[in-house]
């Protein structure tokens, strides 16, 4: 039995929040950490997308890490976001919140007596603004059992320190956009390469945004496969019915093989490099023949006049001659 107060920490493997951690176990604060993982990305808690030392830091300090899967409830926030969205398709408010409310779950089901994030005031522009971190304490339901304990000195006592669970002056007074005072917490606590900060997970990338704009706009029943199609190679809406995706190396051509289905059509030039090209949607004649023009384009036979394309469709297979695609005819289809 341990009578140590007990937080829940929103957790991404990303400095801040592994300092906010670190700060509560270095003032003898039992913690255990939810990391969790979203459809989009692979990011949680602060957002950064580094995690390599989220485990040997999480070994170090002695605290254990519980790994969440957001699924369809984060996708329906970045298709509808309540509170609007960031530059991109990054629905940061709503995010926060949803992280917060499973944070307040797990907080009651393993008795925990409050919850901790890395943010800090003013960092980030939409969901760490003074007003917006009341805010989001207030809709997780957590209210004042959320503590941020990098620029706790600067926001109200909240109530683990009205029960004396913990004191005013373990709490730092971090604020901005400026990492000098996490970089000197670090060595303090002798963290070594931790990930360096981001802006934010995959939705806040210009490119990749406009891919799940163009999901959400022409794919009305779609899956957690089309999603994770979304992160690799180029890809080109051809028509309101199908879009074509063209592996960008090796890699990706690996994973468009991994992640394409039975009705999925794929292209692959013969007898020279060639990059794998996916047509998913309801293709027409033209379409296939546009889709393969343009698988043509990427391989190492693109100044070529005719060159033959191997297209499969599940059992079947067959050949076919084809001159690559203009590149301004191309620059017509991507997304
Ligand atoms: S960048 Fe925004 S949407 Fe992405 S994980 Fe961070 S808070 Fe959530």
């Amino acid at each position: 039995m341990t009578n140590k107060p007990k937080a829940i920490a929103l957790y991404s493997g990303g400095l801040d929040s592994a300092l906010a951690i670190l700060v509560m176990i270095h003032h003898e604060v039992e913690v255990e950490a939810l990391k969790f993982i979203i459809p989009f990305g692979y990011s949680t808690g602060d957002m950064p997308s580094g995690n390599s030392t989220s485990s040997s830091v999480a070994k170090e300090w002695g605290f254990n890490i519980i790994n969440k899967h957001l699924g369809w409830d984060f996708v329906e926030i970045v298709k509808n976001p309540k509170f609007g969205r960031g530059k991109n398709m990054n629905p940061c408010i709503d995010c926060r919140l949803l992280m917060l409310k499973e944070a307040g779950v797990h907080m009651e089901r393993s008795g925990a007596d409050f919850v901790i994030t890395g943010e800090v005031l003013g960092q980030r522009p939409l969901s760490q603004l003074r007003d917006n971190l009341d805010m989001i304490a207030e809709k997780s339901g957590l209210g004042g059992r959320l503590v941020r304990p990098l620029s706790g000195k600067l926001l109200p006592p909240t109530l683990p320190e009205k029960e004396g669970l913990i004191k005013r002056e373990w709490l730092l007074d971090i604020q901005g956009r400026s990492r000098k005072k996490q970089i000197a917490l670090a060595k303090k606590f002798g963290l070594k390469d931790y990930s360096s900060p981001a802006g934010g997970c995959l939705l806040t990338d210009q490119q990749y945004s406009r891919k799940i704009e163009d999901l959400f706009t022409f794919e009305s029943k779609f899956d957690f496969n089309d999603i994770d199609l979304l992160r690799v190679g180029r890809h080109f809406r051809l028509s309101e019915r199908c879009k074509l995706i063209i592996g960008r190396n090796e890699e990706e051509n690996k994973a468009i093989l991994y992640l394409s289905k039975k009705s999925d059509f794929i292209f692959e030039v013969m007898n020279v490099g060639s990059p794998i090209g996916l047509l998913r949607g309801k293709a027409s004649q033209d379409d296939i023949k546009l889709a393969v023009s343009i698988t043509a384009r990427y391989s190492d036979a693109k100044t070529q006049k005719s060159v033959i394309v191997n297209i499969k469709k599940g059992d079947q297979s067959k050949d076919i001659p084809i001159c690559p695609i203009d590149n301004e005819i191309l620059n017509k289809y991507r997304i």
